[in-house]
């Protein structure tokens, strides 16, 4: 069974890219966008993560949090605040209200995405998913295999941390720049023509020269996982590219 997050999150466009980025992973999702509707909820189905925004409508996040970890059931829910900047201030306040992590916005998906599974993984070994699918290609991050259509395929080190990294946010461009940060990481430096030429590589790899190219090239912009790709998969029915 995928891992419950449940988002409590009053702005709707980051309610929605959370429930997008979040099911693209595999999991479980609901969102509440009010706090005092989230208390009401949250004693009714406790889930295995909880994303609280920390201004809200009807009960604070920061007051929620409190009132979650007074309740034996929810004492120990994992829960990852979402701070505006110029709260940052209020963060040691944030954890001594029962917090278990904190981002502040705006946040990188991929870094969010990494502290939700990290979390996850802390709590609930058994039930991180290990494996990204995206049309008929799967990806498994603890064995490193890609496989397209049931078959291997050879991928170097950088080639896998870049399928990696678009198929956690299908249909999202990519600027060379996110890419190289992302995947590269920001202390290296390495040209930006590195970047296209590790997506050639990528596709030689997953292609083979005759299969349906997984990448979208958009220029002037950048690389993305194509979102119609991914919605021929057989996931397809947790992941809405319509929705961002
Ligand atoms: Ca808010």
């Amino acid at each position: 069974m995928a891992p419950r997050i449940t988002v409590v999150e009053d702005e709707e466009a980051l309610s929605i890219l959370l429930r997008y980025n979040l099911e693209a992973e595999g999991y479980a999702v609901d969102t509440i966008a009010r706090g005092d509707e989230a208390d009401l909820r949250l004693k009714e189905q406790v889930p295995d993560l909880l994303l609280l925004d920390w201004m809200l409508p009807g009960l604070s996040g920061v007051e929620l949090c409190r009132r979650l970890r007074a309740r034996p059931e929810t004492e120990r829910l994992p829960i990852i605040m979402l701070t505006a900047r110029g709260e940052e201030s209020e963060r040691v306040r944030g954890l001594s209200t029962g917090a278990d992590d904190y981002v502040v916005k705006p946040f990188s998906t991929p870094e969010l995405m990494a502290r939700v599974r990290a979390m996850l993984r802390r709590v609930k070994p058994e039930r991180i998913s290990s494996q990204l699918v995206a049309g008929d290609i799967d990806l498994d991050r603890e064995t490193h295999r890609v496989r397209r259509a049931g078959r291997e395929l050879k991928l170097g080190p950088t080639e896998f941390k870049l399928l990696e990294f678009l198929m956690q946010s299908p249909g999202r461009v990519f600027s060379r720049e996110q890419l190289l940060d992302g995947v590269w990481g920001r202390d290296i430096y390495v040209d930006e023509r590195t970047v296209d030429v590790h997506v050639g590589r990528l596709r030689k790899a997953v292609n083979r020269g005759r299969q349906r190219d997984p990448i979208r090239t958009v220029r002037g912009a950048g690389y993305a996982l194509d979102e119609t790709f991914t919605a021929a998969a057989p996931r397809a029915s947790s992941v809405r590219p319509e929705a961002v």
